[in-house]
């Protein structure tokens, strides 16, 4: 018998409110844990579990989504149950799993994006990219953005792997698209595109740049697009410069140097980097977004020796239908627990939940991934993330006692949604919606097709009528 067995005569029962990569290597690793045995609830707010593998990650980018497979695994333990189409705050609270679990962890990721902070932000045609990333994945909310791609020049702001996530998908040829998940209504979309020419534009240099080798490279193998880089724009000096960066920059920079070296092939779209320019405004024509107001930057070090753009007092203007922001994700507070808004996270202490930014532990209450440490890192990332708030779940689990746990039944959850009349999606409800999506897509040659309405999911698996 283990430690909290001994201590309270039962499995650890426990609670992990989001379904995305965070909450899946969380209860991974506590289900393999030899210290305690643990049962574990998923709650998720879509039917479909997965998070920012099935609504963040590029369709074409179907090798990443390979990680399901262990995610499948973890569902399939006989100690842990899914409890999707369940919103926390709404559906269940925040007081009632800590009466029901002997311990939460609040694993909801980042669920907005940051702002520029710019005049005419909000223009009709401006959009945060996760937004746009959200539709073309098929989640839910974002079905029903319409985005006009009837445009010509669309532009991208931000250096990071999103950016290159948007500028790829604008630029892919549908019939690439067409053998993805991609949705349908998003791929529909696509194929009526006018957008010849996608500006991707970093208010740093190319040296600052935030994406990652494989995602950059991937830009310059697209079909029918020609990759504009100024070679002005790269280090005169680029061998010297490289051998004093980390690997990824100079081999970033070594792409770059690549595609500033490029003849134009005459190719009928284009995308174009532009290095050391901040937006700091979006111009307006009969209500719409009409072109992007640029100041040139250059870099100047702050008080800890790290490079900040600086504008020149250098204006441009130029035209765009579409603007995507894509400058990162931001976190949303969860109802009644505290935040850190300036971080857009849940104070913590290496996972333990903390009642104010450097303030007191809060007993039996955890985080994990972006929600924790904010938007930073790949998928697998959260793996380490979350080992770490395992590590002090455990140590906390062996001091807990009989009179600490919650006595509950485990199927006290169960009356309680029931009671309250939610339709919530069981592990099994999903492997049918899976194999509904796979199967749809089967005909296609797709991997699946998407359901992206969440009536459509509860007719299928028989909750629609509820
Ligand atoms: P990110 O990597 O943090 O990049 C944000 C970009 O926005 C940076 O270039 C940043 O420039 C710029 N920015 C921020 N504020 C700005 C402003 N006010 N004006 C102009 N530019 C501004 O964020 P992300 O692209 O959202 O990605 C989030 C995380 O997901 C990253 O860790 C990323 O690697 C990961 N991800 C991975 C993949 C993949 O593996 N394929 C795909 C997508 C996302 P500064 O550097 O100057 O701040």
């Amino acid at each position: 018998m283990n430690d909290t067995q001994e201590s309270t005569g039962r499995p650890l029962r426990i609670a992990i409110v989001g379904a995305g990569p965070a909450g899946f290597f969380t209860a991974d690793q506590l289900v393999k844990s030899k210290k305690v045995e643990a049962s574990i609830d998923l709650f998720e707010r879509w039917p479909t579990p997965y998070g920012l593998v099935r609504e963040g990650v590029a369709p074409d980018h179907q090798s990443i989504k390979g990680v399901t497979r262990i995610f499948e695994r973890v569902l399939a333990h006989p100690r842990v149950r899914l409890f999707g189409n369940v919103q926390f705050g709404k559906d269940v609270t925040r007081e009632e799993l800590r009466a029901l679990y002997d311990q939460v962890v609040y694993a909801v990721g980042a669920q907005t994006d940051r702002r520029m902070g710019i005049p005419g932000e909000d223009l009709v045609g401006s959009w945060p990219a996760t937004d746009f990333v959200r539709w073309y994945n098929g989640q839910p909310e974002c079905v029903d953005l319409e985005f006009d791609l009837g445009v010509e020049r669309a532009v991208v702001i931000g250096n990071g792997n999103v950016a290159v996530d948007v500028a790829r998908i604008l630029l892919s040829s549908p019939d690439v698209l067409a053998k993805t998940d991609i949705a349908e209504h998003a791929l529909d979309a696509l194929r009526e595109s006018a957008i010849r020419e996608v500006v991707m534009v970093g208010r740093r240099g190319p040296v600052e740049a935030k994406f990652t080798n494989v995602e950059l490279k991937e830009l310059g193998a697209l079909e029918g697009v020609d990759v504009v880089v100024d070679p002005a724009d790269l280090p005169r000096d680029l061998e010297e410069v490289a051998s004093r960066q980390d690997r990824r920059v100079a081999r970033n920079l070594e792409i770059l140097a690549d595609f500033a070296g490029r003849e134009p092939t005459g190719a009928p779209r284009r995308l174009v980097f532009r290095f050391l320019a901040s937006p700091v405004a979006l111009l307006e024509e009969r209500g719409r977004v009409r072109a992007v107001r640029f100041e040139s930057n250059h870099l100047v070090p702050d008080a800890d020796g790290a490079l900040k753009a600086r504008g020149t007092g250098e204006f441009d203007e130029l035209d765009a239908g579409l603007v995507l922001r894509s400058v990162g994700y931001h976190g949303v507070a969860l109802p009644d627990l505290p935040f850190d808004s300036a971080r857009g996270v849940i104070p913590n202490h290496e996972g333990r939940v903390l009642d104010r930014s450097g303030g007191k532990v809060v007993p039996g209450e955890y985080t994990a991934g972006w929600i924790k440490r904010g938007p930073s890192g790949v998928i697998g990332t959260n793996k380490a993330c979350a080992a770490e708030t395992v590590a002090a779940m455990l140590d906390d689990a062996a001091s807990l006692s009989e009179n600490d746990a919650p006595a509950a039944d485990p199927d006290s959850v169960v009356d309680l949604l029931d009671g309250r009349g939610t339709r919530y999606v069981t592990e099994k409800d999903w492997s049918r919606l899976d194999a509904e999506e796979v199967a749809r897509g089967e005909s296609l040659g797709r991997p699946r097709l998407k359901l992206v309405r969440v009536e459509e999911m509860l007719s299928i698996i028989g909750k629609g009528e509820q």
